[in-house]
């Protein structure tokens, strides 16, 4: 097995170049991917268009493992903490001198895809950044339109939570400890939703989830468990700490900022009533405990 490290993109050894004729067309469509996602599709279109054939298989660790081939070559990429982040499957003829060729492509795709992760990710808790939520929000909403794919979509929550007194955490035990506290949680969020929601540090104690394909119902038990582990875990020093949550259910015909207030008010409603709590919004108002601040110019019927 060939195995490159994310984090250097140095594959682990020399890589020949051979006049295939096209490294710079390659480069281009490589380096030119703006996401994750791009990235992946542009590396599976240039090793096709490559290798002249159409087994090859970018394998994200959440994919299922396919079958082996009897061809099968498979290259894993994982960053320095060896955690698998893609494997390259290739079938093809073994020794070809395309497939030689493969190695300088995959460090493109390495370098990239570093820069790419670094771009998208708060340095600190390693989740997602604003900008990416943006993107995300953005990409949704273009397929809003599309009455096929309206029917089809699944339902989504979003969920904003922010720690309890933290302004107490970090002048009583120092920014460090409340940077501390801020990394624990976020890691807390990793293994506590699914491996498909994603994951946003929204500001600088405050957290966004997107829960893809998730009910409220479904929504508010994963929340409460994970409200209850922060509220049960030790904070080395610290001790206790607790976070209060807002949720509401994704809709793309809303304004996003119309469905962050939603979720925002919910949020408030939990630190007015004793903090340590999560609530939804579409519960809150339909027992009157709050009103509806929707404009309707925000409702997009287009
Ligand atoms: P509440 O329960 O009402 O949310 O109280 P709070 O003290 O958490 O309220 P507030 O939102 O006013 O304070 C947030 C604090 O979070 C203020 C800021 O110093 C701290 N903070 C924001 N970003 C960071 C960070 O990256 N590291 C640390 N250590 N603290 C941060
Ligand atoms: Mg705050
Ligand atoms: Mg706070």
């Amino acid at each position: 097995m060939h195995t490159m490290n994310a984090k250097t993109g140095h594959s682990h050894h020399q890589h020949q170049w051979h006049d295939v004729g096209s490294e710079y067309s390659l480069f281009v469509e490589l380096t030119s991917a703006q996401n994750i996602d791009a990235l992946d599709a542009t590396l599976e279109h240039v090793f096709q268009k490559l290798f002249d054939t159409d087994s090859v298989q970018v394998v994200k660790p959440t994919d299922p493992t396919p079958d082996e081939g009897e061809n099968e070559q498979r290259y894993t990429i994982s960053n320095a903490e060896e955690d698998i982040i893609r494997d390259i499957i290739i079938n093809d003829q073994r020794n070809s001198p395309k497939r030689l060729f493969l190695d300088a492509a995959l460090e493109v795709y390495v370098n990239h895809y570093d820069l790419l992760i670094k771009s998208q990710v708060d340095k600190l808790t390693g989740l997602f950044n604003r900008q990416v939520l943006d993107e995300k929000i953005r990409r949704l909403s273009i397929g809003k339109d599309l009455s096929d794919r309206r029917k089809n979509d699944p339902s989504r929550v979003i969920v904003i939570f922010d720690i309890d007194h933290f302004k107490r955490v970090n002048d009583t035990f120092g920014h460090l400890y409340g940077d501390e506290v801020l990394v624990l949680i976020s890691h807390m969020m990793k293994t506590a939703f699914r491996p498909d929601d994603w994951l946003f540090r929204y500001g600088g104690e405050e957290f966004l989830v997107f829960l893809n394909n998730a009910t409220l119902e479904q929504a508010s038990k994963v929340i409460q468990r994970f409200l209850e582990k922060i509220a049960n875990y030790e904070f080395p020093q610290i001790g206790q700490a607790t976070i209060s949550c807002g949720f509401t259910l994704y809709d793309s015909h809303h304004n996003f900022s119309t469905i962050i207030d939603r979720a925002d008010k919910a949020l408030y409603y939990a630190k007015e009533n004793g903090r340590n709590q999560a609530h939804i919004y579409e519960a809150l108002i339909e027992s009157g405990k709050i009103e509806s601040s929707d404009r309707e110019s925000d409702i997009d019927i287009f």
